[in-house]
Protein backbone atom coordinates (compact mmCIF):
# COMPACT_ATOMS: atom_id res chain seq x y z
CA UNK A 1 0.00 0.00 0.00
CA UNK A 2 1.43 3.38 -1.03
CA UNK A 3 0.48 6.79 0.08
CA UNK A 4 0.11 9.46 -2.86
CA UNK A 5 2.05 12.35 -0.86
CA UNK A 6 4.98 9.70 -0.46
CA UNK A 7 4.91 9.37 -4.09
CA UNK A 8 5.15 13.15 -5.05
CA UNK A 9 8.08 13.86 -2.36
CA UNK A 10 10.21 10.92 -3.58
CA UNK A 11 9.61 12.55 -7.04
CA UNK A 12 10.18 15.66 -5.95
CA UNK A 13 13.22 14.38 -4.08
CA UNK A 14 14.23 13.21 -7.39
CA UNK A 15 14.24 9.80 -7.04
CA UNK A 16 13.07 7.11 -9.72
CA UNK A 17 9.57 5.28 -9.14
CA UNK A 18 8.81 2.48 -9.20
CA UNK A 19 6.44 0.65 -11.76
CA UNK A 20 4.06 0.10 -8.56
CA UNK A 21 4.32 3.34 -7.34
CA UNK A 22 3.31 4.36 -10.71
CA UNK A 23 0.42 1.93 -11.41
CA UNK A 24 -1.06 2.93 -8.02
CA UNK A 25 -0.47 6.95 -8.65
CA UNK A 26 -2.31 6.39 -11.94
CA UNK A 27 -5.14 4.04 -10.64
CA UNK A 28 -5.78 6.96 -7.85
CA UNK A 29 -6.45 9.18 -11.06
CA UNK A 30 -8.70 6.95 -12.39
CA UNK A 31 -10.96 5.90 -9.49
CA UNK A 32 -10.35 9.53 -8.01
CA UNK A 33 -8.77 8.31 -4.90
CA UNK A 34 -5.77 10.86 -5.50
CA UNK A 35 -6.91 14.26 -5.48
CA UNK A 36 -6.89 17.04 -8.16
CA UNK A 37 -3.78 18.80 -5.84
CA UNK A 38 -1.85 15.65 -5.68
CA UNK A 39 -2.43 14.93 -9.27
CA UNK A 40 -1.26 18.80 -10.35
CA UNK A 41 2.00 18.48 -7.61
CA UNK A 42 2.82 15.45 -9.18
CA UNK A 43 2.67 16.92 -12.47
CA UNK A 44 4.72 19.85 -11.85
CA UNK A 45 7.90 17.68 -10.03
CA UNK A 46 7.70 15.19 -13.15
CA UNK A 47 7.90 18.84 -14.78
CA UNK A 48 11.33 19.85 -13.20
CA UNK A 49 12.67 15.94 -12.41
CA UNK A 50 11.84 14.41 -15.02
CA UNK A 51 11.57 10.64 -15.68
CA UNK A 52 13.86 7.68 -16.53
CA UNK A 53 12.33 5.32 -19.83
CA UNK A 54 11.65 2.61 -17.57
CA UNK A 55 9.32 5.47 -15.52
CA UNK A 56 7.78 6.68 -18.76
CA UNK A 57 7.19 2.95 -20.00
CA UNK A 58 5.11 2.18 -16.48
CA UNK A 59 3.30 5.57 -16.85
CA UNK A 60 2.27 4.77 -20.02
CA UNK A 61 1.30 1.69 -19.91
CA UNK A 62 -0.45 2.50 -16.65
CA UNK A 63 -2.57 4.77 -18.36
CA UNK A 64 -3.03 3.02 -21.54
CA UNK A 65 -4.75 0.18 -19.04
CA UNK A 66 -6.68 2.37 -17.01
CA UNK A 67 -9.39 2.01 -19.67
CA UNK A 68 -10.82 -0.60 -22.05
CA UNK A 69 -7.76 -1.94 -24.20
CA UNK A 70 -9.14 -2.89 -27.84
CA UNK A 71 -8.10 -6.60 -28.64
CA UNK A 72 -8.48 -7.59 -32.61
CA UNK A 73 -7.84 -11.42 -31.64
CA UNK A 74 -11.27 -12.49 -32.08
CA UNK A 75 -12.08 -10.96 -35.26
CA UNK A 76 -9.22 -13.05 -37.06
CA UNK A 77 -7.57 -10.36 -39.03
CA UNK A 78 -5.36 -11.75 -41.62
CA UNK A 79 -2.88 -8.76 -41.42
CA UNK A 80 -0.76 -6.75 -38.77
CA UNK A 81 -3.02 -3.69 -37.03
CA UNK A 82 -1.03 -0.51 -37.28
CA UNK A 83 -1.81 2.91 -36.83
CA UNK A 84 -0.05 6.02 -37.28
CA UNK A 85 -0.49 8.96 -35.10
CA UNK A 86 0.68 13.05 -35.63
CA UNK A 87 1.82 15.83 -33.33
CA UNK A 88 -0.30 18.32 -34.92
CA UNK A 89 0.20 20.19 -38.21
CA UNK A 90 -2.05 22.83 -40.60
CA UNK A 91 -2.89 21.47 -43.80
CA UNK A 92 -1.79 17.92 -42.14
CA UNK A 93 -4.61 15.62 -44.10
CA UNK A 94 -2.14 12.80 -43.91
CA UNK A 95 -4.66 10.56 -41.84
CA UNK A 96 -6.95 10.02 -45.03
CA UNK A 97 -5.14 9.04 -47.45
CA UNK A 98 -2.45 6.63 -45.16
CA UNK A 99 -5.56 4.80 -43.52
CA UNK A 100 -6.96 3.34 -47.30
CA UNK A 101 -3.25 2.78 -48.36
CA UNK A 102 -2.75 0.32 -46.07
CA UNK A 103 -5.91 -1.33 -45.51
CA UNK A 104 -5.32 -1.69 -49.61
CA UNK A 105 -1.89 -3.64 -49.07
CA UNK A 106 -3.22 -5.79 -46.77
CA UNK A 107 -2.97 -3.92 -42.85
CA UNK A 108 -6.06 -2.96 -40.94
CA UNK A 109 -6.14 0.85 -39.29
CA UNK A 110 -8.44 1.24 -36.54
CA UNK A 111 -7.72 4.95 -36.36
CA UNK A 112 -8.78 7.15 -33.00
CA UNK A 113 -7.86 10.32 -34.04
CA UNK A 114 -9.16 14.04 -32.34
CA UNK A 115 -10.28 16.98 -32.86
CA UNK A 116 -8.76 20.21 -33.79
CA UNK A 117 -6.03 21.35 -30.63
CA UNK A 118 -5.30 25.34 -30.73
CA UNK A 119 -4.15 25.98 -34.10
CA UNK A 120 -3.86 22.42 -35.77
CA UNK A 121 -6.67 21.03 -37.33
CA UNK A 122 -8.20 17.63 -36.12
CA UNK A 123 -8.32 14.27 -38.59
CA UNK A 124 -12.29 13.78 -36.93
CA UNK A 125 -13.57 17.73 -38.01
CA UNK A 126 -12.37 16.63 -41.21
CA UNK A 127 -14.34 13.38 -41.20
CA UNK A 128 -17.23 15.60 -39.48
CA UNK A 129 -17.51 17.54 -42.72
CA UNK A 130 -18.64 14.51 -44.69
CA UNK A 131 -22.73 14.50 -44.80
CA UNK A 132 -24.20 11.25 -42.74
CA UNK A 133 -20.05 9.75 -41.54
CA UNK A 134 -20.42 9.02 -37.65
CA UNK A 135 -17.54 9.71 -35.82
CA UNK A 136 -18.81 8.52 -32.90
CA UNK A 137 -20.13 4.45 -34.19
CA UNK A 138 -20.94 2.17 -31.51
CA UNK A 139 -17.81 0.08 -31.27
CA UNK A 140 -19.48 -3.23 -33.20
CA UNK A 141 -19.82 -0.59 -36.11
CA UNK A 142 -16.37 0.58 -35.73
CA UNK A 143 -14.83 -3.79 -35.68
CA UNK A 144 -16.67 -4.43 -38.61
CA UNK A 145 -15.87 -1.58 -40.75
CA UNK A 146 -12.34 -2.80 -39.33
CA UNK A 147 -12.66 -6.14 -40.67
CA UNK A 148 -14.84 -5.63 -43.60
CA UNK A 149 -12.40 -2.66 -45.39
CA UNK A 150 -9.30 -2.52 -43.35
CA UNK A 151 -9.85 0.96 -42.05
CA UNK A 152 -12.15 2.91 -39.89
CA UNK A 153 -11.18 6.40 -38.79
CA UNK A 154 -13.57 7.40 -35.91
CA UNK A 155 -13.52 9.61 -32.29
CA UNK A 156 -12.27 8.57 -28.71
CA UNK A 157 -15.08 6.56 -27.28
CA UNK A 158 -15.96 7.25 -23.66
CA UNK A 159 -13.89 4.78 -21.69
CA UNK A 160 -10.53 4.65 -23.62
CA UNK A 161 -7.79 5.85 -21.20
CA UNK A 162 -9.53 8.06 -18.86
CA UNK A 163 -6.47 8.75 -16.61
CA UNK A 164 -5.80 10.63 -19.40
CA UNK A 165 -8.44 12.64 -19.65
CA UNK A 166 -8.33 13.36 -16.22
CA UNK A 167 -4.73 14.00 -16.06
CA UNK A 168 -4.42 15.95 -19.24
CA UNK A 169 -7.74 18.71 -18.11
CA UNK A 170 -4.87 19.31 -14.87
CA UNK A 171 -2.22 19.57 -16.70
CA UNK A 172 -3.71 21.97 -18.92
CA UNK A 173 -4.65 24.65 -16.14
CA UNK A 174 -1.21 24.08 -14.41
CA UNK A 175 1.42 24.70 -17.22
CA UNK A 176 2.36 21.11 -17.06
CA UNK A 177 1.66 19.98 -20.29
CA UNK A 178 5.15 20.67 -22.04
CA UNK A 179 7.06 17.80 -20.44
CA UNK A 180 8.38 15.19 -22.77
CA UNK A 181 7.72 12.40 -20.28
CA UNK A 182 4.48 13.65 -19.72
CA UNK A 183 3.62 14.16 -23.54
CA UNK A 184 4.75 10.69 -24.45
CA UNK A 185 3.09 8.77 -22.37
CA UNK A 186 -0.67 10.99 -22.96
CA UNK A 187 0.26 10.20 -26.32
CA UNK A 188 1.29 6.60 -26.66
CA UNK A 189 -1.29 5.87 -23.67
CA UNK A 190 -4.39 6.82 -26.09
CA UNK A 191 -2.47 5.40 -29.41
CA UNK A 192 -1.49 1.71 -27.46
CA UNK A 193 -5.30 1.27 -25.79
CA UNK A 194 -5.94 0.58 -29.94
CA UNK A 195 -4.59 -2.90 -29.77
CA UNK A 196 -1.71 -2.06 -32.11
CA UNK A 197 0.90 -4.14 -33.63
CA UNK A 198 2.96 -1.39 -34.82
CA UNK A 199 3.14 2.21 -34.91
CA UNK A 200 4.80 5.11 -37.35
CA UNK A 201 4.70 8.33 -35.73
CA UNK A 202 4.97 11.69 -37.09
CA UNK A 203 6.76 14.32 -34.82
CA UNK A 204 6.19 17.42 -36.52
CA UNK A 205 9.30 20.58 -36.52
CA UNK A 206 8.85 23.92 -37.59
CA UNK A 207 6.67 27.25 -37.05
CA UNK A 208 3.16 25.45 -37.50
CA UNK A 209 4.63 22.49 -34.71
CA UNK A 210 3.59 21.70 -31.40
CA UNK A 211 7.51 21.58 -30.06
CA UNK A 212 9.19 24.94 -30.15
CA UNK A 213 12.46 23.83 -32.23
CA UNK A 214 13.83 20.93 -33.69
CA UNK A 215 15.74 19.45 -30.59
CA UNK A 216 12.82 19.61 -28.56
CA UNK A 217 11.19 17.93 -31.49
CA UNK A 218 13.46 14.91 -31.56
CA UNK A 219 13.73 14.73 -28.09
CA UNK A 220 10.35 14.13 -28.14
CA UNK A 221 10.97 11.75 -30.94
CA UNK A 222 13.43 9.60 -29.45
CA UNK A 223 11.19 9.63 -26.29
CA UNK A 224 8.33 7.89 -27.70
CA UNK A 225 9.97 5.64 -30.12
CA UNK A 226 11.82 3.95 -27.09
CA UNK A 227 8.69 4.05 -24.78
CA UNK A 228 6.46 2.54 -27.38
CA UNK A 229 9.17 0.14 -27.99
CA UNK A 230 9.58 -0.46 -24.75
CA UNK A 231 5.78 -1.08 -24.36
CA UNK A 232 5.68 -4.03 -26.87
CA UNK A 233 4.55 -2.38 -29.87
CA UNK A 234 7.11 -1.89 -32.82
CA UNK A 235 7.36 2.07 -33.55
CA UNK A 236 9.58 4.18 -35.42
CA UNK A 237 8.93 8.30 -35.06
CA UNK A 238 9.80 10.25 -37.96
CA UNK A 239 10.84 13.54 -37.79
CA UNK A 240 8.59 15.70 -40.78
CA UNK A 241 8.39 19.45 -41.83
CA UNK A 242 6.07 21.65 -40.70
CA UNK A 243 7.48 25.31 -41.93
CA UNK A 244 4.65 25.61 -44.31
CA UNK A 245 1.10 24.52 -44.66
CA UNK A 246 1.53 20.64 -45.83
CA UNK A 247 -1.23 20.21 -48.14
CA UNK A 248 -2.27 22.80 -50.77
CA UNK A 249 -5.26 23.59 -48.43
CA UNK A 250 -5.76 24.16 -44.50
CA UNK A 251 -9.86 23.79 -43.79
CA UNK A 252 -11.66 20.86 -42.81
CA UNK A 253 -14.02 20.54 -46.17
CA UNK A 254 -11.38 21.93 -47.84
CA UNK A 255 -8.82 19.16 -47.00
CA UNK A 256 -11.14 16.42 -47.85
CA UNK A 257 -11.70 17.32 -51.16
CA UNK A 258 -7.68 17.66 -51.31
CA UNK A 259 -7.55 13.72 -50.13
CA UNK A 260 -10.36 12.44 -52.37
CA UNK A 261 -7.98 14.13 -55.17
CA UNK A 262 -4.86 12.79 -54.20
CA UNK A 263 -6.34 9.43 -53.65
CA UNK A 264 -7.52 9.50 -57.66
CA UNK A 265 -4.52 10.79 -58.85
CA UNK A 266 -6.69 14.16 -59.62
CA UNK A 267 -4.07 16.18 -57.98
CA UNK A 268 -1.35 15.33 -55.35
CA UNK A 269 1.09 18.06 -53.48
CA UNK A 270 4.26 16.68 -53.70
CA UNK A 271 5.34 17.65 -49.97
CA UNK A 272 1.90 15.74 -48.91
CA UNK A 273 2.98 12.34 -51.20
CA UNK A 274 6.50 12.57 -50.00
CA UNK A 275 5.36 12.49 -46.16
CA UNK A 276 2.37 10.34 -46.15
CA UNK A 277 4.73 7.65 -48.39
CA UNK A 278 7.48 7.94 -45.92
CA UNK A 279 4.84 7.09 -43.16
CA UNK A 280 3.18 4.47 -45.16
CA UNK A 281 6.14 2.99 -45.86
CA UNK A 282 7.32 2.12 -42.07
CA UNK A 283 3.93 0.88 -41.34
CA UNK A 284 4.42 -1.66 -43.68
CA UNK A 285 7.99 -2.54 -42.81
CA UNK A 286 7.08 -2.56 -39.27
CA UNK A 287 4.11 -4.60 -39.58
CA UNK A 288 5.74 -7.10 -41.95
CA UNK A 289 3.49 -5.93 -45.73
CA UNK A 290 6.69 -5.06 -47.07
CA UNK A 291 10.50 -6.03 -46.78
CA UNK A 292 11.94 -2.88 -47.09
CA UNK A 293 11.09 0.73 -47.90
CA UNK A 294 11.81 -0.02 -51.76
CA UNK A 295 9.24 -3.01 -51.80
CA UNK A 296 6.88 -1.06 -49.87
CA UNK A 297 6.96 2.55 -52.17
CA UNK A 298 6.19 0.18 -54.76
CA UNK A 299 3.21 -1.70 -53.60
CA UNK A 300 1.73 1.93 -52.27
CA UNK A 301 2.21 3.50 -55.50
CA UNK A 302 0.45 0.51 -57.09
CA UNK A 303 -2.76 0.63 -55.08
CA UNK A 304 -2.84 4.84 -55.82
CA UNK A 305 -2.42 4.02 -59.34
CA UNK A 306 -4.70 0.90 -59.17
CA UNK A 307 -7.26 2.94 -57.86
CA UNK A 308 -7.60 0.50 -54.53
CA UNK A 309 -6.47 2.86 -51.90
CA UNK A 310 -9.56 5.60 -53.28
CA UNK A 311 -12.09 2.34 -53.26
CA UNK A 312 -11.22 1.23 -49.37
CA UNK A 313 -12.09 5.08 -48.62
CA UNK A 314 -15.49 5.17 -50.42
CA UNK A 315 -16.00 2.11 -48.60
CA UNK A 316 -15.13 3.59 -45.37
CA UNK A 317 -16.78 6.42 -45.93
CA UNK A 318 -20.04 4.04 -46.65
CA UNK A 319 -19.37 1.82 -43.70
CA UNK A 320 -19.58 4.73 -41.37
CA UNK A 321 -22.87 5.88 -42.82
CA UNK A 322 -21.93 8.66 -45.42
CA UNK A 323 -22.63 8.79 -49.18
CA UNK A 324 -21.92 5.63 -50.87
CA UNK A 325 -20.93 7.73 -54.27
CA UNK A 326 -18.79 9.97 -52.36
CA UNK A 327 -15.46 9.73 -53.62
CA UNK A 328 -17.19 10.19 -57.60
CA UNK A 329 -19.51 12.94 -56.26
CA UNK A 330 -17.93 14.56 -53.37
CA UNK A 331 -18.66 17.99 -54.59
CA UNK A 332 -21.99 17.10 -54.19
CA UNK A 333 -21.46 16.75 -50.46
CA UNK A 334 -19.09 18.87 -48.86
CA UNK A 335 -20.12 22.68 -48.15
CA UNK A 336 -18.71 25.71 -50.32
CA UNK A 337 -17.97 29.20 -48.55
CA UNK A 338 -20.16 32.13 -49.55
CA UNK A 339 -16.68 34.05 -50.73
CA UNK A 340 -13.94 32.54 -52.22
CA UNK A 341 -11.44 35.02 -53.24
CA UNK A 342 -7.75 35.72 -53.45
CA UNK A 343 -5.26 37.13 -51.35
CA UNK A 344 -2.15 39.06 -53.60
CA UNK A 345 0.74 40.25 -51.55
CA UNK A 346 1.83 43.93 -51.52
CA UNK A 347 5.17 43.00 -52.62
CA UNK A 348 6.59 40.43 -55.54
CA UNK A 349 9.17 38.41 -55.06
CA UNK A 350 10.03 34.24 -53.64
CA UNK A 351 7.67 32.98 -50.96
CA UNK A 352 10.54 33.16 -48.16
CA UNK A 353 9.29 32.35 -45.17
CA UNK A 354 5.60 31.31 -43.11
CA UNK A 355 4.34 31.60 -40.00
CA UNK A 356 2.28 28.25 -40.20
CA UNK A 357 0.95 28.77 -36.65
CA UNK A 358 -0.44 31.96 -37.74
CA UNK A 359 -2.47 30.37 -41.14
CA UNK A 360 -3.74 27.86 -38.61
CA UNK A 361 -4.95 30.48 -36.27
CA UNK A 362 -6.63 32.25 -39.52
CA UNK A 363 -8.33 29.03 -40.23
CA UNK A 364 -9.82 28.95 -36.88
CA UNK A 365 -10.63 32.76 -36.60
CA UNK A 366 -12.75 32.12 -39.81
CA UNK A 367 -14.61 29.30 -37.98
CA UNK A 368 -12.76 26.22 -39.23
CA UNK A 369 -11.55 25.76 -35.64
CA UNK A 370 -12.98 26.48 -32.67
CA UNK A 371 -12.15 29.42 -30.01
CA UNK A 372 -13.48 27.29 -27.19
CA UNK A 373 -14.54 23.52 -26.31
CA UNK A 374 -18.02 22.75 -27.99
CA UNK A 375 -18.15 25.66 -30.27
CA UNK A 376 -19.73 24.24 -33.66
CA UNK A 377 -17.87 24.94 -36.65
CA UNK A 378 -18.29 25.92 -40.22
CA UNK A 379 -16.76 23.36 -42.54
CA UNK A 380 -16.72 24.91 -45.63
CA UNK A 381 -14.03 27.89 -44.54
CA UNK A 382 -10.43 27.58 -44.93
CA UNK A 383 -7.38 28.69 -47.22
CA UNK A 384 -6.91 26.78 -50.41
CA UNK A 385 -4.15 27.28 -53.23
CA UNK A 386 -1.87 28.22 -50.59
CA UNK A 387 1.97 29.37 -52.19
CA UNK A 388 4.88 26.80 -51.28
CA UNK A 389 8.02 28.18 -50.06
CA UNK A 390 9.95 29.13 -52.55
CA UNK A 391 6.98 30.03 -55.16
CA UNK A 392 7.23 33.18 -57.49
CA UNK A 393 4.45 35.62 -56.05
CA UNK A 394 3.65 38.45 -58.39
CA UNK A 395 0.02 40.18 -60.03
CA UNK A 396 -1.57 36.56 -61.19
CA UNK A 397 0.12 33.95 -58.17
CA UNK A 398 -2.04 34.71 -55.08
CA UNK A 399 -0.10 33.83 -51.23
CA UNK A 400 -3.72 32.16 -51.04
CA UNK A 401 -7.36 31.80 -51.51
CA UNK A 402 -9.08 32.59 -48.91
CA UNK A 403 -13.01 30.66 -47.96
CA UNK A 404 -14.78 32.90 -45.93
CA UNK A 405 -18.62 33.60 -45.07
CA UNK A 406 -18.90 37.43 -44.38
CA UNK A 407 -16.71 40.44 -45.97
CA UNK A 408 -15.57 40.82 -42.03
CA UNK A 409 -13.77 37.77 -42.23
CA UNK A 410 -12.49 37.64 -45.61
CA UNK A 411 -10.57 40.88 -44.64
CA UNK A 412 -9.31 39.67 -41.42
CA UNK A 413 -8.03 36.20 -43.00
CA UNK A 414 -6.60 37.91 -45.69
CA UNK A 415 -4.60 40.15 -43.27
CA UNK A 416 -3.42 37.27 -41.30
CA UNK A 417 -2.46 35.67 -44.56
CA UNK A 418 -0.57 38.90 -45.39
CA UNK A 419 1.24 38.90 -41.99
CA UNK A 420 1.89 34.77 -42.31
CA UNK A 421 3.87 34.86 -45.26
CA UNK A 422 6.76 37.25 -45.96
CA UNK A 423 8.01 37.41 -49.68
CA UNK A 424 12.13 38.72 -50.44
CA UNK A 425 14.03 38.65 -53.20
CA UNK A 426 15.81 35.81 -52.88
CA UNK A 427 14.29 32.40 -53.12
CA UNK A 428 14.55 30.76 -49.16
CA UNK A 429 16.54 27.71 -47.71
CA UNK A 430 14.48 24.70 -48.51
CA UNK A 431 13.75 22.43 -45.79
CA UNK A 432 13.52 18.79 -46.24
CA UNK A 433 10.24 16.93 -45.64
CA UNK A 434 11.37 14.27 -43.80
CA UNK A 435 14.12 15.19 -41.53
CA UNK A 436 15.10 12.23 -39.86
CA UNK A 437 13.30 8.37 -38.86
CA UNK A 438 14.16 6.94 -36.10
CA UNK A 439 14.36 3.36 -35.29
CA UNK A 440 14.26 1.05 -31.89
CA UNK A 441 17.78 0.09 -33.83
CA UNK A 442 18.62 3.98 -33.13
CA UNK A 443 18.40 4.20 -30.02
N1 LIG B 1 -1.31 15.78 -27.10
C1 LIG B 1 -1.69 14.87 -26.19
O1 LIG B 1 -2.54 14.04 -26.46
N2 LIG B 1 -1.12 14.89 -24.98
C2 LIG B 1 -0.18 15.78 -24.62
O2 LIG B 1 0.31 15.74 -23.52
C3 LIG B 1 0.21 16.74 -25.57
C4 LIG B 1 -0.37 16.70 -26.81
Amino acid sequence: MFLAQEIIRKKRNGEALSRQEIEFFVKGITDHSVSEGQIAALGMTVFFNDMNMDERIALTTAMRDSGTVLNWDSLGLNGPVVDKHSTGGVGDVTSLMLGPMIAACGGYVPMISGRGLGHTGGTLDKFDAIPGYQTEPDSETFRKVVKEVGVAIIGQTGDLVPADKRFYSIRDNTATVESISLITASILSKKLAAGLDALAMDVKVGSGAFMPTYEASEELARSITAVANGAGTKTTALLTDMNQVLASCAGNALEVREAVNFLTGAYRNPRLYEVTMALCSEMLVLGGLAADEADATAKLNAVLDNGAAAERFGRMVSGLGGPADFVEAFDKYLPQAKIIRPVYADAMGFAHSMDTRGLGLAVVTLGGGRRKPGDALDYSVGLSQVCALGDRIDQDKPLAVVHAQSEDDFAAAANAVKQAITVADSAPEQYPQVYRKIRAADL
